[in-house]
């Protein structure tokens, strides 16, 4: 089997580690990521598990980053996702696992902060023979067809040079992810359509790599059990649909498996056979992150209100010193994550040599 330098992949490395999923049967877990804690927590957790993970920035992430104080907000959108790739590109090899490096959910309203970042990488291949990412994510699923794939295509066409993919969405995923959906949609509008998805196939895959968002039912955040009817078949007629009318090998499409905090099981193992490489977690890893810190400001109240205590004068600089707290959130978002390399079946199958 082809192996890897650790560190982040684009062009054929990216195709590589792709197919390795699939042929594998496994799936990279895809983290949102908001700063140093939270990118080092994932890279920690990816190299403990020996699994290659995907890091990804939205939109609010990316400029959480560059500091919520910062006055263009476009411009800190832009910048945020830099500056997190310029770190994950310095630091990642060291973990000794390959990196993903995407950014997730950009709406119409988004297009020119992806363009923006694609500058970026543009000027990298310039300076450093690499993009700064593997991929973005161009989520149009609110347009009608047309422009999503119109669209799509003329981003794909900036990216292919630059040994970039693309990642599109077909179908709505329910709920929505930091400002980019809605709760409001009509039901069948979850699901895609095996139809859009080969229309997708035929006009992408002739520019360069794309993989696919599809709608089977998954819906961002958690809500009550039985309120997200996961239908996975969809993926595999949508498989079935690009095999038989293209003539390709099996399972053509690189599928990403949005919304997946909460899911059953049992439809997370289905997708898996159905080309699935790629889950997003963000929601279950953000309330990891706010449970480890909030055990432990309930273990340690006083030192969150003194810095010395008031009775006995005992000093608190231990307690308080944010590496503590901070730390205890990426502990707690680790085995989260854990929990989530088990249920991919990526433990073990890093392809970094
Ligand atoms: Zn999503």
């Amino acid at each position: 089997m082809t192996k890897l330098k650790p560190g982040v992949v684009w062009g054929d490395d990216y195709l590589t580690l792709v197919k390795a999923c699939k042929d594998g049967g496994y799936a990279l877990p895809a983290v949102n990521v908001i700063g140093t804690n939270t990118i080092n927590a994932v890279m920690e957790s990816a190299a403990k598990n020996k699994s290659d993970v995907v890091i990804q920035l939205s939109n609010g992430g990316a400029q959480f980053y560059a500091g919520k104080g910062m006055e263009d907000s476009l411009q800190a959108k832009i910048l945020g996702a830099v500056s997190a790739a310029q770190h994950v590109h310095l630091l990642a090899k060291h973990y000794g696992i390959c990196v993903i490096l995407h950014t997730d959910h950009a709406n119409k309203p988004l297009i020119p902060w992806v363009d923006g970042m694609i500058d970026h990488s543009e000027q990298s291949m310039k300076d450093n023979g690499r993009p700064l990412f593997s991929s973005h994510m161009l989520d149009l699923s609110a347009e009608d067809i047309e422009f999503n794939i119109s669209e799509s295509e003329r981003v794909l066409k900036r990216l292919a040079p630059l040994g970039m993919s693309i990642e599109i969405e077909l179908g709505v995923t329910g709920g929505e992810e930091d400002g980019v959906g809605s709760d409001d949609i009509d039901n069948d509008k979850l699901y895609t359509q095996p139809s859009d998805c080969l229309m997708a196939y035929e006009r992408l895959s002739k520019i360069g790599h794309f993989s696919l968002a599809a709608s089977f039912g998954n819906v961002h955040g958690v809500y009550k059990p039985g309120n997200v009817q996961l239908r996975p078949e969809i993926l595999k007629n949508s498989q079935a649909l690009v095999q038989e009318t293209c003539k390709t090998d099996h399972n053509p499409l690189d599928l990403v498996f949005h919304g997946g905090s909460g899911s059953e099981k049992a439809k997370i193992d289905e997708s898996l056979d159905y080309g699935v490489f790629k889950m997003n977690i963000d929601t279950d890893t953000q309330f990891a992150f706010a449970k480890g810190v909030g055990d432990y400001v309930d273990a340690h109240a006083k030192a969150f209100k003194h810095q010395i205590d008031p009775e006995d004068g005992t000093p608190y600089k231990k307690q308080y010193d944010p590496r503590s707290w901070l730390r205890k959130g990426e502990e707690s978002f680790i085995i989260r994550l854990d929990e989530a390399f088990r249920d991919l079946k990526s433990i073990g199958k890093t392809i970094a040599e």
